[in-house]
């Protein structure tokens, strides 16, 4: 193996969940100026898993429990302070059979001598007919972020699934729905004991057992749906407004199919306990290899044991090229704020970004410049990735757009009116017209693009 040129990275980590962030704060910290690519909408989000839920109450150092999308916020910024570089995007190719290897990312091509794989898993879908009608118009994978929404506010609702996510998300709906279905094709649950007995002792959970979704119902809207008992014959109907799917998860390893040796799941194979993988120099980390566990904390650990394998096979080869930071920058991590709520007493008719009705009137009415409303919800992780990309567009168009935020939590009255169905949500106006709408998370280029043509 040769060393190259510092235009050959030491290591690249790919995904940005807790396995990604621990590997990539290692490698800093072992001056291995590592670059971590995110993802983007590729395998999940920014984040992975943990932001699609509200309360980790099993992480140490949270006594109290913290929020998914704030945990990870925090670990991305400890990597970030401790010199790892972010690129925001997804891998679309990754080349294993050369040394240095290739992959291609953000419409570049780049060379590194390791990689550690760390792309987590993502939600399964039923593909049932009629789910692409009424994906996100009743139809979720996330409960979590979707659930505070309006349309299911007070109405009854429903979860797929038999294991802890179902049942959590099952708990967590009966804070917003008048009642939750929870379908589950066997006749017991998968999840822990503990959080069964949860579910069981609810008295707003109704449990159908030996059940599968068979058909959706509705116009606009999710209205019913129709299940489907064993033998696919017709069972009962629900009259719900809303379904979310807690039905497990698919390793991302497409990038490695044909290159790893992967199991019956698709999971990558190494030896228990060890990221080292069948091809030298590329290591793994969390749920890609994890069949078992698929917690946050053995994620991290293993993205601990990732970077320290890198490391030490980086050195073994002569083949890293460390750097030396004077200090650590910035010196205090960096931690996204809230959005002030704007009053008549604080309204600031230049400011690029407020939160709140009281601003949403004043700007929609007054302002002459293109007005972006951005509908979140406090546990919306995917808002958490969102929000800093459209505040990086406003600063990049200095002053010539605005923003307000509206909580759904806060304003669910005004998000009713204006017919937002989930979060994130974004409108773009112009005159008091609506120009165009977004649901999720977008690139960048997209929201500047349709701003710019406005201006
Ligand atoms: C609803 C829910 C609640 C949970 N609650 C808890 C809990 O309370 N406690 C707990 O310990 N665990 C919990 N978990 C499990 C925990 O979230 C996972 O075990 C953990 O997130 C796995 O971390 P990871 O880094 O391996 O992968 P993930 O978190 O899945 O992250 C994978 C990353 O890889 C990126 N990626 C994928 N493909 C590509 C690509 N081609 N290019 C670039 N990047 C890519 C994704 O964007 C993502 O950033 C929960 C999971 C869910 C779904």
């Amino acid at each position: 193996m040769v060393k190259t040129a510092a235009t050959v990275e030491n290591l690249v980590v790919i995904g940005s969940g807790p396995a990604g962030y621990t590997a990539a704060l290692y490698a800093a910290r072992a001056n291995l100026n590592p670059l971590l690519i995110t993802g983007f909408q590729r395998g999940g989000i920014p984040g992975g898993q943990l932001m699609t839920t509200t309360h980790v109450e099993n992480f140490p150092g949270f006594p109290d429990g913290i929020l998914g999308p704030d945990l990870m916020d925090r670990m991305k910024s400890q990597a970030v302070r401790w010199g790892t570089r972010l690129v925001e995007a997804d891998v679309e190719r990754l080349d294993l059979s050369q040394q240095p290897f290739q992959l291609q990312a953000d419409g570049r091509t780049i060379h590194t001598q390791s990689v550690i794989l760390a792309t987590g898993a993502s939600a399964n879908r039923l593909h049932v007919d009629g789910e692409d009608t009424f994906w996100s118009h009743g139809i979720s994978a996330c409960a979590i972020c979707d659930g505070a929404t309006p349309q299911f506010r007070n109405e009854e609702l429903a979860v797929v699934g038999g294991g802890d996510s179902a049942c959590e998300e099952a708990v967590y709906l009966t804070k917003y729905g008048s009642k939750v279905h929870l379908i589950v094709r066997r006749d017991s649950l998968r999840a822990s004991r503990a959080m069964a007995d949860r579910v069981l002792a609810n008295p707003l959970i109704e449990v159908h057992w030996k059940r599968q979704v068979g058909r959706f119902n509705g116009s606009d809207w999710l209205e019913s749906i129709q299940l489907l008992d064993t033998d696919g014959k017709a069972a009962e109907v629900l009259p719900v407004r809303g379904l979310f799917y807690a039905i497990g998860h698919t390793p991302n390893t497409s990038l490695v199919e044909g290159q790893l040796p992967l199991d019956d799941k698709g999971y990558l194979i190494t030896d228990p306990g060890q990221p080292a993988t069948a091809i030298e120099g590329v290591f793994s980390a969390g749920d890609v290899a994890d069949q078992q566990w698929r917690q946050a904390i053995t994620a991290a650990a293993s993205g601990c044991q990732a970077a320290l394998a890198a490391e030490r096979w980086l050195t073994h080869h002569d083949l890293a090229i460390t750097i030396e930071r004077e200090k650590v920058e910035p010196e205090a991590a960096e931690l996204p704020q809230p959005t002030t709520t704007a009053t008549e007493q604080d309204f600031d008719p230049e400011a690029l970004w407020q939160g709140g009705s009281y601003a949403l009137r004043r700007l929609y009415h007054e302002s002459t410049k293109p007005l972006l409303v951005i509908y979140t919800s406090p546990s919306c992780g995917p808002c958490h990735v969102f929000k800093p990309q459209l505040k990086r567009v406003l600063n990049e168009l200095d002053g010539a757009a605005q923003m307000v935020e509206i909580n759904l939590e806060e304003d669910a009255d005004i998000a009713s009116q204006a017919g937002v169905t989930g979060t994130p949500t974004l409108q773009l106006f112009k005159d008091k017209a609506l120009e165009q709408q977004w649901r999720g998370v977008q690139q960048r280029s997209a929201i500047k693009g349709a701003i710019e043509k406005l201006i």
